[in-house]
């Protein structure tokens, strides 16, 4: 069946029921406050609002085609958790510690994201609500049966050595093309990623399909690696912390 309110309807069969899917991954929100996060930006928040973690929800997905697209979730949660938690576990152990992230996953979750706010009505341009229809091809690239098109995919700023926020505040922003949306932006911890849909050119401070992150203090490393399946992967640069 056709569930009309799911995004993903025209794709693949839905369920009757729509999940209470969360704007921002639930998983990730619950990393910036235990029930209740600060978030400013969506166009019913005036200013600086704080709000429970599970009322910053979508409505926009069945159950059925939400749960395909959990793994995206649980992919970018274990990024964020790495970018946290790694520069603290320097101090407290010197064994080596390496955990692995799936970069296509996380590419998947930042367009799942972006797709959430546009088709429930939180995607602004210059302040504007912003309501338009999802790309054509980006259904395909969700549901892993069609691949982001060559040279687009995950970048990362390259960091600045031994800077990184403690505070931890996660920002998102659609990027436009004249009318279309053509990309996401977020920054957690002061790290920066951007999701190309569409090819652009882009500076040598982008590092493209980063293959991780290593924290260094001295002798002792902590690595989050990130792999693309058989795509290619970037360089992994050094954080001095
Ligand atoms: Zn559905």
């Amino acid at each position: 069946m056709k569930n009309p309110a799911c995004y993903l309807s025209g794709y693949s069969p839905c369920d009757a029921k729509l999940s209470g899917d969360h704007l921002i991954s639930k998983s990730l929100l619950s990393q910036l406050g235990d029930n209740a996060v600060y978030i400013e930006g969506l166009p019913w928040c005036k200013g600086l609002k704080r709000v429970g973690v599970n009322s910053i929800t979508g409505r926009v997905l069945c159950r059925l085609h939400n749960s395909q697209l959990s793994d995206f979730d649980s992919s970018a949660s274990l990024l964020f958790r790495c970018l946290h938690q790694l520069p603290k576990r320097i101090v407290e152990t010197e064994q080596r510690e390496e955990c692995v992230v799936n970069g296509l996953n996380v590419e998947r979750w930042m367009l799942k994201t972006a797709a959430t706010l546009l088709a429930s009505g939180n995607a602004t341009r210059n302040g504007q609500v912003i309501r338009s229809s999802l790309n054509p091809t980006w259904p395909s690239i969700l549901m892993r049966k069609a691949d982001f098109s060559e040279g687009c995919g995950l970048f990362l700023e390259r960091p600045a050595c031994g800077t990184t926020e403690m505070m931890p505040e996660f920002t998102i922003r659609l990027n436009w093309m004249d009318e279309e949306c053509v990309g996401v932006t977020t920054s957690f911890l002061g790290f920066v990623f951007h999701l190309h849909t569409k090819r652009v050119e882009s500076g040598s401070d982008y590092l493209y399909r980063p293959g991780g992150m290593i924290f260094q203090r001295g002798n002792v490393e902590k690595v989050m690696a990130i792999h693309y399946g058989s795509a290619q992967c970037g360089q992994a640069p050094i954080i001095k912390v």
